[in-house]
């Protein structure tokens, strides 16, 4: 496929996967995907398995990533994990403000923008989530909530931040659903996206900023979803726990 932007693939595993179980996963991510070149292939694997996937993808073409980090460098914050904490481990990429911390620890937007500009501080990559929910979507508010996501959580960036930055746009209503939106609506959402980036930064950031679809994709709907113009890859949960489902994903894609 031939993309404007290199397509990034993401497997969120959420709280799944021990030590052993994500080592199995990761092998065989290696074995099938190995020689994947025109994708960047990352995996976010639960904090207390990173250090052995660290290990385990040194030689390869699989990047790691985290779900979550403290806005904070370090101190008294009890449970908490800093940029600088996994950096030791190699982490390039961190997830941010992913609808269950929204909804389940309450992150706002402004955290979100404190977090976003702390990963750069410390050299990480944010994937920055935003989407609504159904009731959102259904009271035609899709875009007003996008665009205040994107307006407050992304405030304290600047545009040479902003390029290194990702966006997952994740409809609520589809997360671990088997919901997925049409490759039509992420379109129109991604599209949304990218010109609201265009009037907060500038056109050419816009254009470089990579949006991931992420929404119960499976290998069976990643084509079609990535064959959008202004979709640039996809943040995958339930499918990014197999070793089939994931690579089948990646190579669909390409
Ligand atoms: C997610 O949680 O980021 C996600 C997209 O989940 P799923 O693929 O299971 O819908």
């Amino acid at each position: 496929m031939d993309k404007e932007r290199k397509l990034i693939i993401a497997g969120n595993w959420k709280m799944n996967k021990t030590v052993a179980e994500a080592l199995d996963l990761v092998q065989g991510l290696k074995r099938e995907l190995g020689s994947v070149k025109e994708v960047d292939i990352v995996v976010c694997p639960p904090f207390t398995a990173i250090a052995e996937v660290s290990k385990a993808i040194l030689d390869s073409n699989i990047r790691l990533g985290a779900q979550s980090m403290s806005e904070h460098i370090g101190g008294a914050y009890t449970g908490e994990i800093a940029a600088g904490m996994l950096k030791e481990f190699s982490v390039r990429y961190v997830i941010l403000g992913h609808s269950e911390r929204r909804q389940y620890q309450g992150e706002s937007d402004a955290l979100i923008a404190k977090k976003a500009l702390a990963a750069h501080a410390a050299s990480l990559k944010p994937i920055v989530c935003v989407g609504e929910t159904l009731n959102e979507r259904e009271a035609g508010e899709t875009e007003a909530v996008v665009a205040r996501q994107l307006q407050l959580g992304l405030a304290r960036l600047s545009k040479a931040q902003m390029e290194e930055t990702v966006i997952a746009y994740e409809p609520v209503w589809a997360i671990g659903t088997g919901r997925n939106a049409t490759p039509e609506q992420a379109q129109t959402v991604h599209a949304f996206i990218r010109r609201s980036l265009a009037a907060q930064f500038n056109d050419a950031v816009a254009k470089r900023v990579r949006i991931q679809y992420g929404g119960s994709v499976k290998p069976a709907n990643a084509r079609e979803l990535m064959g959008q113009p202004d979709v640039d890859g996809a943040l995958v949960g339930g499918a990014s726990l197999e070793i089939r489902s994931f690579s089948d994903i990646v190579k669909n894609s390409i």
